[in-house]
């Protein structure tokens, strides 16, 4: 029994719902170069675990790097979730979810790649791009 917030949510259309348990009620923004391709901005996204999909069929996903691949919806094209290869954690679009009252942002991924026409108020962790690297090769060691 995993503890922690459930969250449900939808896309655009509605032909993909989905609920799932977040362990903490926190959003992280990610400003790297395919992230902001993908969404026009930092990709927001809610981890969650025990995730319940409804209509799969509707679900597309694309490989966009050799670790990792996103899906969305290929009715409405809602971006849903980015996922690593190796991992049943789905980082979900926060923007899908139904309720994000609760929801804070706690850190902010590729820093240095942030474009000048935004900068995201909220008091957060940041890891630079080096910073990521660093940790994910220390990971994957
Ligand atoms: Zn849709
Ligand atoms: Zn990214």
């Amino acid at each position: 029994m995993s503890h922690g917030v459930k969250l449900s949510g939808r896309c655009l259309c509605g032909a993909v719902k989905f609920s799932g348990t977040a362990k903490e009620p926190k959003v992280d923004a990610c400003h790297c170069d395919m992230c902001r391709r993908w969404s026009s901005g930092p990709y927001f996204e809610v981890v969650l675990t025990d995730v319940v999909l409804e209509g799969e069929s509707n679900v597309s996903t694309f490989r966009s790097s050799d670790w990792a691949e996103r899906s969305f919806c290929n009715k409405c094209g809602s971006n849903l979730y980015y996922q690593m290869r190796d991992s049943d954690e789905l980082q979900m679009a926060a923007g899908l979810l139904d309720d994000q009252s609760g929801l804070r942002l706690s850190r902010q991924f590729f820093i240095d790649k942030k474009p000048p026409f935004y900068t995201l108020a909220d008091e957060t962790d940041t890891m630079t791009s080096a910073e990521i690297y660093a940790a994910f090769a220390a990971r994957t060691d």
